[in-house]
């Protein structure tokens, strides 16, 4: 095992650990440890509300989710020598859930939780059709993930983390700021909000106090959103075997990583979409000096997606174009193409016995396939969403005989009203 330079006690919060993490970008910010290219260790990261939802049969815990202090996240660790204008080199030699021996009673790991946030609580990609919480548990066997919320389906998890990223420059992080503040500007009571500037309330900035805090938690960007650095990019395939190619904006390169997901489908539709858990991360580092000009890698990190994958080889997939539910127009208009396809197969899950709320976690969740299949062709563009057909236990594949009806067990659970 590489050494792990980011403990965790499964019995501590995240501000009373050995090491303390962040959950804001900033240059400024310290790293916690220095690692050196070609150096392997070891990470551990919290879930990314840091264990504020239980294994339990009520969604109040994610009507009220504290999305302030979001996300608890390992690091920064410096390498040595990286310098603005290099690309750092991350290979993800593996990542898993927290040993269940390990579980005290903030890790809770063994399972995870995938949750559809209230319109008024961040919201979600179907908002509009779903605007109270639900949440639905699942319990983790080897590579399996099932939920007595959702029943009747069992799939392998593509284990990956949500959020990893280099610190941004202070001009870079100048730039996000105001970008996002001037989008902001245009609806700033909007709900949910168009994007989330600086917030010093939750504010954690690593071992930073007074003053110093002060300054860096008025400045310091949320960590909700993928930028230039990297960040939130929820990309299910950043799996085991992943190597990834991250521009470098502040001397050590500032590598910072959390929000692990046990599984996820393209999109992370439901916000919390994925099934969110603790555990482990074993990286790699290198450095390709002056890589950001040389491969013309400034606007994102490039990556080469992981070598571990379940075996679906059937699928059921589902479109959808760009017109609205009630019948307008639009051109060539992807996210609402993507909605719609989204929409069709939870409305075929239905047929099944499954509640709507049940569907669109299990899309949340599951491996499933999101693609931009077509958009040229005014004035629809078309997106396909794709359903491995074998995580169902049963045939999920319309038939003269069927739909077979499923036990919807005790349904996902909603949050009490508020
Ligand atoms: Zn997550």
């Amino acid at each position: 095992m590489p050494e792990v330079i980011f403990p965790l006690d499964s019995r501590k919060k995240f501000e009373e650990q050995e090491k303390i993490g962040h959950n804001r970008w900033h240059p400024d910010i310290p790293p916690v440890a220095t690692v050196k290219p070609g150096d392997s260790f070891r990470v551990d990261c919290r879930e990314w509300f840091d264990g504020a939802i239980a294994n339990d049969d009520s969604a109040d815990d994610i009507l009220n989710a504290p999305l302030l202090g979001v996300h608890k996240l390992s690091g920064p660790f410096a390498v040595e020598g990286a310098k603005p204008g290099d690309l750092l080199v991350v290979d993800i030699l593996d990542v898993g859930p927290i040993q269940q021996e390990d579980s005290g009673p903030l890790a809770g790991q063994g399972w995870g939780y995938t949750g559809i946030f209230a319109k008024r609580n961040g919201g979600s990609f179907l908002t509009d059709q779903f605007p109270d919480a639900y949440k639905a548990v699942w319990d983790f066997s080897g590579q399996t993930a099932t939920s007595r919320h959702v029943p009747a389906v069992a799939f392998t998890g593509i284990i990956h983390p949500g959020l990893m990223g280099t610190a941004p420059s202070a001009d870079l992080l100048g730039k996000w700021n105001k970008r996002e503040g001037d989008l902001i500007a245009t609806d700033p009571h909007r709900v949910p909000p168009l994007a989330l500037p600086p917030e010093p309330q939750d504010a954690l900035l690593g071992t930073l106090s007074g003053d110093e805090f002060d300054r860096i938690a008025g400045e310091a960007a949320r960590t909700a959103p993928p930028r230039e650095n990297g960040g939130n990019q929820d990309i299910k395939n950043l799996s085991k075997g992943s190597r990834i190619f991250y521009p470098v904006f502040v001397d050590g390169a500032n590598l910072s990583v959390g929000d692990l997901h046990f599984s996820q489908g393209d999109g992370e539709i439901t916000f919390c979409g994925a099934i969110e858990m603790g555990g482990f991360i074993d990286l790699r580092v290198d450095i390709i000096k002056g890589g950001m000009e040389t491969y013309g890698v400034s606007e994102n990190a490039i990556f080469m997606p992981g070598n571990v994958e379940p075996q679906y080889s059937e699928w059921l997939a589902f479109s959808g174009t760009s017109v609205t539910l009630d019948g307008e127009q639009r051109y060539l208009d992807s996210h609402l193409s993507y909605q719609r396809a989204c929409l069709h197969a939870i409305n075929y899950l239905t047929k099944f016995g499954y509640s709507p709320e049940q569907a669109y976690l299990l899309l949340g969740a599951a491996p499933i396939e999101g693609r931009l299949s077509g958009v040229v062709d005014i004035p629809n563009s078309c997106s396909t969403v794709y359903l491995p057909t074998a995580i169902f236990d049963f045939d999920v594949r319309p038939s003269a005989s069927g739909p077979f009806q499923i036990d919807p067990g005790i349904g996902a659970p909603k949050a009490a009203a508020s």
